[in-house]
């Protein structure tokens, strides 16, 4: 079997140790043997999106952001789009993840987003910042999913989108509705930085089946891993965060 991986912006969205993602996400295709291709997509370039398997974008401050919205509308959106419809697997976090919606309004500037994700995004006054934990209910996929939040950007959900999750500790998509992250079709978006996937390794496992069982079809076997050292640093998060309450926005 083969994957082929993109990662979108790599030297621009790339905060608070997301490229920890793409390292998740190609150990562990190797050390199961499978085959994988990973893509660096920049500014000016502009590929055919349904190419590829599973897309990663991180997270970057409103600055970064600034820099690539222009380009990601300009050259990036059609193919995108067309990749989310045809059920390519994207997982964009935080900074990308806000501008998969309708807009980005941050403290200097708003940022026009993808319109992919029913959504949008204001920057409030506080940070919200701290570890998080978030009960998932996906089909086949019930876990808590732990990180690390740092936003400005306060995300609301159209009737588009589904949250990716409950906030079982931490500040989520605005700090008031307990929703966290969303997602539509194979495209899944987050606030959880850390970085998530290295510390969740059922939902990178998650990811994999869907995008290889659109690629081979369905009963795709994907052989358990010894996920002592991940399942140790999940347990560093949830222990400590979730035996704290719930801090809402004041
Ligand atoms: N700049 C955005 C905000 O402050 C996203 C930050 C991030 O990616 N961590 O909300």
């Amino acid at each position: 079997m083969e994957l082929r991986i993109c990662h979108l912006y790599p030297e621009h969205l790339n905060l608070y140790g997301d490229r920890g993602n793409v390292i998740a996400l190609v150990k562990r295709c190797l050390w199961r043997g499978i085959d994988l291709s990973l893509t660096e997509i920049r500014l000016g370039e502009a590929p055919r999106f349904t190419e590829f398997d599973l897309i990663f974008m991180g997270g970057g401050q409103d600055r970064e952001q600034w820099l690539i919205y222009g380009d990601l509308r300009r050259l990036k959106r059609a193919a995108l789009l067309e990749a989310a419809e045809s059920g390519v697997v994207i997982l964009a976090i935080c900074g990308g993840y806000q501008l998969f919606g309708h807009y980005y309004k941050g403290i200097a500037q708003t940022m026009d987003g993808l319109g992919l994700l029913d959504l949008w995004t204001e920057a409030g006054p506080k940070r919200m910042v701290g570890d998080i934990a978030v009960k998932v209910h996906l089909p086949e996929l019930d876990t808590v999913l732990v990180g690390y939040e740092n936003h400005a950007g306060r995300t609301y959900l159209g009737h588009g989108v589904k949250p990716l999750g409950r906030v079982l500790a931490g500040h989520g998509n605005n700090g008031r509705d307990g929703s966290e992250g969303a997602v539509y079709k194979n495209v899944f978006g987050s606030y959880l930085h850390g970085s998530l996937l290295p510390k969740n390794p059922a939902f990178v496992d998650y990811l994999f089946k869907l995008a290889l069982e659109r690629k081979y079809g369905e009963g795709v076997y994907l052989p358990p891993l010894p996920d002592m050292l991940e399942e140790k640093a999940h347990r560093a998060v949830s222990y400590t965060h979730l035996t704290l309450p719930t801090n809402r926005e004041v």
